[in-house]
């Protein structure tokens, strides 16, 4: 709780969002009155993200909403990841393409492929997923067969 007396309300939640504190109860001398509390959602500013819900059945409300911000967040982060996921269909195109996210790609693990990758975009295999396609494909650097598909990106 946070009842400092000596800072402005836009102050407080202003200071409790930079610290990433997803959802905010306010209780003001209406909410007391009507046995109300607004909730205010970090993942969604404005008026959009705040609901006066009654004081019955608190904790009951909180749950929900925290569990409608994880499944908010995640869709989020997921349509992030598969926007900013590509394949490429060549060398020249995975380099293009680590600029400015991921590159998805058959690689034959050799040290050497990985290092010229690096070199040419800075990039390097970020991630070697435990699910497969299977079957065989070519490394998108030598040409060379290759076993496994996986991540390249930049590290930021
Ligand atoms: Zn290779």
């Amino acid at each position: 709780m946070d009842d400092r007396l000596e800072v402005t309300p836009g102050f407080k939640f202003n200071d409790w969002e930079l610290r990433g504190v997803p959802l905010r109860i306010e209780v003001g001398p209406k909410d007391v009155a009507n046995g109300t509390f607004t909730l205010a959602r970090r993942d969604l500013p404005g008026k959009e993200g705040k609901h006066v819900v009654p004081q019955e059945g608190a904790a009951a409300h909180v749950a929900k909403t925290l569990e409608a911000i994880q499944q908010n967040l995640y869709a989020r982060a997921l349509a992030f990841r598969q926007a900013n996921t590509h394949e490429p269909n060549d060398y020249a195109e995975l380099v293009e393409v680590v600029q400015r996210g991921w590159a998805y790609a058959w690689w034959c693990e050799g040290e050497a492929c990985e290092a010229k990758v690096k070199e040419d975009s800075k990039a390097t295999t970020r991630c070697m997923p435990l699910e497969q396609p299977g079957g065989e494909g070519a490394c998108i650097v030598c040409g060379r067969p290759a076993r496994r598909k996986v991540y390249f990106a930049r590290a930021y």
